[in-house]
């Protein structure tokens, strides 16, 4: 019994330790998260969408999904250098109804902002509260929007970078949304070819600014 309790001990220790003890419960679009984490505002590489958005703690999720996109962003840091990526809104700290969003109720939903080229060159995103930080910038059918466009290699570098991250912590994907006429661009590129996704096409919103990925932790085994 003793030697029981001490690894049960230790087995919470390391989940503390590593921070990876959060708990997603219900779905996507009904659910809840218990001990999530929030993501850091900015890295090396990245930001959040909206300071705003990050300090009404919009920005949670599973512990998992967090080390999931520090590593991917780690990655892309070698493979695709001199950019800086954008994720948009999460999930509340506890889950649960986050409007306007339909999902994003238990920590395992990311949006992220399309990585764009301006005139040719890697840029960001200008997220403001005149956009709605980034969610009502629209985009073509072949991904332009002025002077910037789509940056489509550099967004299925991201998700392969995503993918095998979310497989070194327990993770998979099992649902990325955006604009069908979009995905032909998208799989058409270097690192796109590579690709093999759960697309959905069509949602409540169009996905053209954004991304929608939804995780799965894979079930452990005892
Ligand atoms: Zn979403």
């Amino acid at each position: 019994v003793r030697i029981r309790w001490l690894l049960v001990l230790f087995a919470a220790t390391c989940g503390v330790g590593y921070g990876l003890a959060s708990e997603s419960v219900g779905t996507p679009a009904q659910g809840r998260l218990v001990d999530g984490e929030q993501l850091p505002y900015r890295g090396p590489n990245f930001r959040a969408y909206s300071r705003l958005g990050h300090l009404l703690q919009r920005t949670y999720v599973h512990a998992k999904v967090k080390q999931t996109l520090l590593d991917a962003y780690a990655e892309l840091e070698k493979t695709m250098p001199g950019r800086t990526f954008i994720y948009g809104e999460t999930g509340w700290p506890r889950g649960g109804r986050f409007r306007p969003h339909r999902t994003h109720q238990n920590g395992l939903s990311v949006d992220f902002m399309v990585p764009i080229l301006r005139k040719g060159a890697p840029a960001s995103l200008a997220c403001t509260v005149f956009n709605k930080w980034c969610y009502a910038i629209e985009f073509d059918s072949a991904g332009r929007a002025g002077q910037d466009e789509i940056d489509f290699d550099a967004m299925a570098a991201h998700l392969l970078a995503l993918q095998t991250a979310a497989g070194r912590h327990g993770l998979k994907i099992q649902k990325v949304i955006f604009d069908a006429p979009l995905q032909m661009p998208l799989l058409r590129t270097r690192h796109g070819r590579s690709l093999r996704m759960p697309f959905l096409g069509y949602a409540w919103v169009r996905h053209d600014e954004h991304y929608h990925v939804d995780f799965l932790p894979l079930k452990e085994k005892s």
